[in-house]
């Protein structure tokens, strides 16, 4: 398949969505995407600046002032188109997200029908919200505590997720009653300007969610302008801090997701066959180890370790890796050629310092899929545990398989990390599963399961995994800010 033949090219949206309109902008700057499974140019898109940051969020401003102006049935009810439109859209998404960050198409859509399920789960709580009332200083005063929206707000989105942000982020945003200045990566803009056009096409107010795709300089404009009333930061730990610094400057508050070294607890009670299947897609293989819940430090009790990394083994090898727009494909490269060089550094790196023995992969994919930027998922054994490999966040096809003696052992292997995102378990023992999940410092626990991130269960970090929650009452409250108002009687 060359690029031309590959589908949706026509809504590969080049320019910015400002109150409504494709706009390019005084301030802004382009940069030429590449589909990171052949290294070829997609489009040159438009990159926002200091002026059309300014521009949103005047847009922005206005449109929240309708949205908070229109009746709560109402609202509810184009809430409830937005979830219908973008059911209709899923496969486009899904193919947009391909082209955006080369995800399988195999697995694309399910990011527009997490999108979907948050949409419709938000858009419920918009006509069930209420505050409350209660008495404060004797029976002569009246108390009321009311939730508000912020009034515009800056979402943030790292590369590999754009839609999933528009579910776990701009979903509740909306139903809070905020406007939306959604800031893709330049990395993967495509899905997130679709997205932007689908809302108008659903009926939102223009000027309701803008789409501003932009490097490190756009994303400075957005944080550090007046106008924005809170910035939710989903990405890496070092963007953060800049992130932070640059909202202080206005006293900005600012919510962050970040990033993980999640540990996958087996323990020889589970169920071997699912914990290897689970662990290579959970690990390695799933969006080539890309994701943030990447159960990267993959820890086995000592009984079964050797059974457990021989089926582990023939399970990644059995993956078909190549161009994510074939249907087959379930594994498919890393995002760009930094990115590729970043991760092979790393590994290379590992290698010569000892730091652990490579079992498998460690290389550059070539023949047919030479021209992409692949990686063969690549397995560590026997790695040292204060070595990058074993701390540091990877973001690819990078996994360590570490034996361990048993519970206690586990559970401070798995907390000895500055991250808190996920823990997986996977055990048959009912009180174990409990008591090790207690134990556990992460903001979420799977047992027996992959992450499957639900509109009803709060997902965050703890420790510098981040401080915001997405899902559930708590990733509304995210994007709401409290009133408590006296009438004395
Ligand atoms: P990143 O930190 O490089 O970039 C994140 C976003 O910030 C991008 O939109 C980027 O353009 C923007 N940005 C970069 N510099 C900026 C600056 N100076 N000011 C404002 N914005 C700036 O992260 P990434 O490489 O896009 O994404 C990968 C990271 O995201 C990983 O650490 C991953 O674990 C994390 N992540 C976390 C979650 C979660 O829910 N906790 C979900 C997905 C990804």
């Amino acid at each position: 398949m060359t690029t031309t033949e590959y589908p949706d090219t026509d809504v590969l949206h080049d320019r910015l969505l400002i109150g409504g309109d494709w706009v390019t902008g005084s301030s802004a700057t382009t940069h030429e995407h590449i589909y990171p499974a052949n290294g070829r140019p997609n489009a040159t898109i438009t990159l926002a600046g200091p002026d059309e940051v300014d521009q949103a969020v005047r847009s922005a401003r206005e449109a929240q002032r309708e949205w908070v102006a229109l009746p709560v049935g109402r609202r509810r009810d184009i809430m409830v188109d937005l979830a219908d439109a973008v059911h209709d859209h899923v496969d486009q998404l899904g193919r947009l997200s391909v082209h955006d960050f080369a995800v399988p198409m195999r697995t694309a859509p399910g990011h527009a029908m997490l999108a979907e399920g948050f949409i419709r789960y938000y858009a419920g709580h918009v006509d069930k919200a209420h505050g409350q009332v209660s008495e404060v200083s004797g029976k002569h005063d009246l108390n009321i505590i009311d939730r508000e929206p912020y009034g515009v707000v800056g979402i943030i989105a790292p590369w590999n997720g754009p839609m999933v942000v528009v579910g776990l982020n701009v979903a509740p945003a909306l139903a809070a009653g905020n406007a939306v200045i959604l800031k893709p990566s330049e990395l993967s803009p495509f899905s997130a300007l679709r997205f932007g056009e689908i809302c108008l096409e659903a009926g939102l107010p223009p000027g309701l969610v803008n789409v501003l795709p932009a490097g490190p300089d756009g994303g400075q404009s957005l944080v550090s302008h007046r106008g924005i009333g809170k910035i939710h930061f989903t990405g890496g730990g070092a963007t953060a801090r800049k992130v932070i610094v640059a909202a202080a400057a206005n006293l900005t508050p600012v919510a962050t997701e970040l990033g993980g070294k999640s540990a996958n607890i087996i323990f020889a009670d589970a169920d071997l066959d699912q914990a290897a299947i689970l662990s290579a897609w959970q690990g390695p293989l799933g969006q080539s180890g890309q994701s943030c819940a990447c159960g990267s430090r993959i820890l086995v009790q000592e009984d079964v370790f050797d059974e457990f990394l021989q089926r582990f083994l023939t399970v990644i090898s059995a993956a078909k890796i190549g161009d994510p727009f074939d249907p087959d494909v379930m594994v498919g490269p890393v995002v760009s050629e930094p990115a590729m060089n970043r991760i092979l550094g790393v590994i290379d790196d590992a290698v010569e310092s000892r730091h652990g023995t490579l079992t498998t992969g460690g290389a550059r994919i070539g023949g047919d899929l030479g021209d992409g930027y692949y990686i063969e998922p690549t397995v560590f054994t026997d790695v040292d545990a204060r070595s990058p490999l074993a701390t540091e966040e990877i973001f690819g096809p990078v996994v360590s398989v570490t034996r361990f003696r048993d519970e206690d052992d586990a559970i401070a292997i798995a907390n000895d990390t500055e991250y808190g995102l996920n823990t997986y378990v996977q055990t048959m023992n009912l009180p174990r599963a409990h008591r090790v999940a207690r134990a556990l410092q992460s903001g979420s626990v799977w047992i027996n399961r992959n992450s499957d991130i639900s509109p009803q269960g709060p997902y965050g970090g703890y420790k510098k995994s981040g401080n915001g929650r997405s899902g559930g009452i708590e990733g509304l409250h995210e994007f709401q800010q409290i009133k408590n108002t006296r009438i004395g009687l």
